[in-house]
Order: C-alpha cells, then sequence, then structure tokens
C-alpha cells in the first residue's frame, strides 16, 4: 500500500540562511534509492554562500538573544520547535523516506518522534548547568563560568538524515551556540523544513543555518572557516580523517567526530534461547539494509552453534522482501546509491575470492523498478584478513566466524582500526562483565543489540570510530569552553 506519492511532495531545494530559504543554480542531481529516478536538482553553497551563512550565525552570536538569553528561554523555544516537529508528521515523515532508506512505517514511528525528543531532551540541559566558585586565597574570588563555544559547523551524513542532525545540532544549540548544518547532499531536505520549524518555534533567524552541497566544496569550505570555533561530524572515517585535518590547518578547532565501525557480536554456547539470538543478531545487521554505524557487522560464535545459527539466521533473511520507501508494510531498505550497490558486490566478490563461502544471499534482488537491492548475504571464514571481514561494508552483509575458547573470541572481536560497538550473547554473567571490560568499543550491548530510544548514554567510539561523543551529558559539554575569573576582594 503507498503511503504517500512520491511526485506530490513539494521539496524545500534551497539552503536556509538568516531565517529564509535561499536558492543558487542547481548542481547536484538528486536521486531516490527506491527506484532510482532523479528526482531534485539541489542548489550547491560556493565558499562565497558558506561564508554567507556563517556570517549570519556569527551575528547572531554576537547579537546575543540566543546566546545570551535566559536559558531556560532557550529550553522554552527549543521544546516548542519538538512540538512543532511532531506535529509536521505528515510531511516530515514522507520528506524523510522519499529519497532515503528510512521506509515511512519508521520514519512515522521513529524517525520524527526520537528527533522531536532528542530536541527535548537536550533542551533540558539549557539552563541545568552552572559554573563554579573556586577555592583560592581568602583575599580572592575564583570562578569558573560555563560558556558556548561560537558558530559550530555541523555535518551529517545519509543514514538516519533527521536523527543525525538532532545529534548533531540539538546540543550545540541547547548551550547556546549558533549552527551552520551541512545535510548530506543525498538527503539534503529534512533539514531545511527543521530550520523552517525553529523559526516558526520562535528561534532567532541565523541562528539554525542550513547548506547544501558537496563534502570536497562545501563542507570543506565549512569547516576551514574562520568564525567557525568547532565542527562535529559524522560519517565515515576517511571523511573524519579530512575534517580533522581542515580543522587543524585552519585553527586548530575542536571537533566531534562520530565515524565508521566494523561491530562484532560475540555469541557463546550459554545462550538460554538460540532463536531470540538469531532474531537479534539478523535484526543488527538488516535494519536499515545494514547501513548503520553500528551494524553487528561480524558475527563470532562458538563452534557449536555454527550450523543451527546459519540455520536461523537464513530463514530471517528469506523473509524480507524489499520494498520502497513510500509502501507500508515493513520492507527491507533499499542501498542509497548505485555507486554504494556497485561498492558492495565488489567487496563481496573480493571476499569470496580471498576464500570466504557465501551461505545465502550474495546478488541483488532482481527487480524491474530502478530500486538499489542487496539481498541480506551470509559469508562464513575464519580469516579476519578477509576484505568482508576487514572492511566497513555499509550494507545486509553479516560474516561467521567461529571461535572455541572466550580467549580466543576477543582476539577475533578486536578490529585493527574501528571500535564502535559490539554484542555478547551469554547466559554467564561473570563472562559477560570480563568480556565488556576486555573489548575495544564505545558501546557494548549484552544479551541485546542496538540502542533503546534512550539519549543518556553517550556514543562514540574507541581507536578510529570516533572521537568525543554524541548524546548524553558528555555531547552537551563538549558545546561549551569554560572561563576562569580571579577577582581581588
Ligand atoms: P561520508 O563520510 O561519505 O559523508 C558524511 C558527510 O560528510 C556528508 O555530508 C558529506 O557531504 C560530508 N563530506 C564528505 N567529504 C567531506 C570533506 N572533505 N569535508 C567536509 N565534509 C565532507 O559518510 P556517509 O556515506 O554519508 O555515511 C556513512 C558513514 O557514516 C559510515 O562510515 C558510518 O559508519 C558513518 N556513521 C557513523 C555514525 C556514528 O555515530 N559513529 C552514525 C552514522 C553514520
Amino acid at each position: 500500500m503507498p503511503s504517500f506519492d512520491p511526485a506530490r511532495i513539494a521539496l524545500p531545494c534551497a539552503h536556509f540562511i538568516q531565517g529564509q530559504r535561499v536558492t543558487d543554480p542547481s548542481a547536484l542531481s538528486v536521486s531516490r534509492p527506491s527506484d532510482g529516478a532523479v528526482y531534485a536538482e539541489l542548489p550547491m553553497a560556493d565558499a562565497n554562500r558558506v561564508d554567507d551563512a556563517v556570517t549570519s550565525a556569527h551575528q547572531a552570536f554576537v547579537r546575543g538573544d540566543w546566546s545570551r538569553c535566559a536559558p531556560r528561554e532557550r529550553a522554552r523555544i527549543m521544546r516548542r520547535w519538538a512540538d512543532l516537529i511532531e506535529a509536521d508528521i505528515d510531511y516530515l515523515a514522507p520528506l524523510e523516506s522519499l529519497g532515503s532508506t528510512r521506509p515511512i512505517d519508521q520514519t512515522r514511528a521513529w524517525d520524527v518522534p526520537y528527533t522531536a525528543e532528542g530536541i527535548r531532551f537536550f533542551a533540558e540541559f539549557a539552563d541545568k548547568h552552572g559554573g563554579e566558585v573556586a577555592a583560592t586565597a581568602h583575599d580572592h574570588l575564583g570562578m569558573q563560568i560555563a560558556e558556548p563555544l561560537g558558530v559550530v559547523g555541523a555535518i551529517a551524513p545519509w543514514n538516519f538524515p533527521l536523527s543525525m542532525t538532532c545529534w548533531k545540532v540539538a546540543p550545540a544549540l541547547a548551550a547556546g551556540n549558533t549552527v551552520v548544518l551541512k545535510p548530506s547532499e543525498m538527503t539534503p531536505f529534512t533539514a531545511v523544513r527543521l530550520a523552517e520549524l525553529a523559526i516558526k518555534a520562535g528561534m532567532p533567524p541565523g541562528v539554525f543555518n542550513v547548506i547544501q552541497g558537496n563534502g570536497p566544496v562545501t563542507g570543506d569550505a565549512l569547516c576551514r572557516h574562520p568564525y567557525v570555533a568547532k565542527v562535529t561530524f559524522t560519517g565515515s572515517t576517511v571523511t573524519g580523517r579530512t575534517i580533522m585535518g581542515a580543522c587543524a590547518e585552519t585553527g586548530p578547532k575542536p571537533v566531534t567526530l562520530e565515524l565508521g565501525g566494523k561491530s562484532p557480536q560475540l555469541v557463546f554456547a550459554d545462550i538460554p534461547d538460540i532463536d531470540r539470538t538469531a532474531k537479534t543478531l539478523a535484526a543488527a545487521i538488516t535494519g536499515n539494509a545494514g547501513q548503520v554505524c553500528v551494524a553487528g557487522s561480524r558475527l563470532l560464535i562458538q563452534h557449536e552453534l555454527l550450523e543451527p545459527m546459519i540455520e536461523r539466521l537464513s530463514k530471517h533473511f528469506n523473509a524480507l522482501t524489499p520494498g520502497p520507501t513510500w509502501q507500508t508494510g515493513g520492507w527491507f531498505s533499499p542501498i542509497i546509491s548505485a555507486t554504494q550497490l556497485t561498492r558492495i558486490e565488489s567487496i563481496v566478490a573480493r571476499s569470496r575470492e580471498a576464500g570466504a563461502e557465501l551461505l545465502g544471499g550474495g546478488e541483488r534482488f532482481e527487480r524491474n523498478d530502478g530500486g538499489h537491492f542487496y539481498q541480506p548475504t551470509l559469508l562464513h571464514t575464519n580469516d579476519r584478513h578477509n576484505p568482508a571481514v576487514e572492511e566497513e561494508i555499509f550494507g545486509p552483509v553479516l560474516t561467521i566466524q567461529t571461535f572455541e575458547s572466550e580467549e580466543e573470541a576477543l582476539a577475533l572481536a578486536e578490529h585493527d582500526v574501528y571500535g564502535l560497538a559490539a554484542g555478547i550473547h551469554t547466559a554467564d554473567l561473570g563472562r559477560a562483565l570480563r568480556t565488556v571490560r576486555r573489548l575495544s568499543a564505545g558501546t557494548v550491548w549484552v544479551n541485546r543489540y542496538g540502542r533503546s530510544n534512550d539519549y543518556i548514554l553517550p556514543t562514540g567510539g574507541y581507536k578510529r570510530s570516533g572521537v568525543g561523543r554524541d548524546l548524553g551529558r558528555a555531547a552537551f559539554d563538549a558545546c561549551l569552553q569554560h572561563k576562569s575569573v580571579l577577582i581581588d576582594l
């Protein structure tokens, strides 16, 4: 059942600067993963347009009607913003689904409400932090004051356009900063709508700006702009390194980087319910067709469970039916682009050439609608240097490796590059706690996988999976700087 007609959605095909839409000549084609159709031409911000946006944010910061307003007033506007986002679900959810990999059932049930609630979560910090009075000599008064940084440059990926915008933007705004956001050029539209709703909620013009464009031109100009005080980025590890370089050359400026992953799932033979674990493992690699930074993409399983687990995973994988994101009914997501689809195929082919055994999937879904759909795929190998084990695929491809002992499982779990997340499945509490402490991962889930709808636990990477943390108090604190004041009494 189509939930909406993809041809009938008004697209905010523009930047959003100083409280209004701004356009440039079209420069980028935007296509829909569900059918491959080009459905919009996007303006691209060059260095001058980036300068307009950053200058607008800088002037708003200096003006002070956001950065120096009563923090409770900031919080009130942000809560109103969240209410407006929820009330706009009939437009925002289709707009999010249209050109992304997020099926309409999910954008309605999860992406839109989760984004609104995330904004409320950070709004609550606005007036719940203070400074400190320091113990100094009796004839001095020492104080420490927390202040916003200035203009925060935010750069988001395409895999969860709304919620990633929330993670990047909401803590920065709650702390009193102003923001220039560059969404992914593949999913550019819902960010503009969010910025418009912020104005409607009472946020002053120039506080939250959106610029459209690609990474090397628009993103790079944003990172290098002298008025940008900090860059917060979510995307691949390679891009994160480039961004850190640009921020070092033009700063140094602080960065928060949420990067790639290759997360292991350790399954021990003592699990009480293999069906339940199989369901969790399947969901962890097929949700959003594996295009999730924390996708549980490496299954490490105690060898006696190998055959029964393959049987169960295959059943889950075979039950998934692809479908366009505008149809209701719980369809399996498309791959974001033709380029990414070809990349997945190439990694699977290289992995098989290197000796991995294909146990299921391994091909595109044959369709006549032009959609980019790849079958959930199982590869068995015990070579830790196999390409499918080493590289972040960002698709529905699960590798299976076996182990005999806890020590061996821990050794296999360690990845040379990534340390974003991990899962442990065992009935033995002692083993769970031992292994939690030895895994190099920013998040470890025990007998479950994936976030619940909480915002309080910080998320981020060990190793090259990131610098700093999103969510939680940590994300808010990272948007502040501290001033020490010493007064002669
Ligand atoms: P990407 O790195 O290709 O692009 C992310 C963003 O960076 C886009 O907006 C892009 O235009 C911009 N960009 C690209 N080059 C740039 C440059 N030189 N300067 C400034 N900006 C630049 O990533 P993607 O393909 O959009 O997203 C997938 C990646 O994101 C995966 O690696 C995934 O693991 C990661 N991710 C991580 C998290 C996390 O929380 N750790 C969450 C979601 C996605």
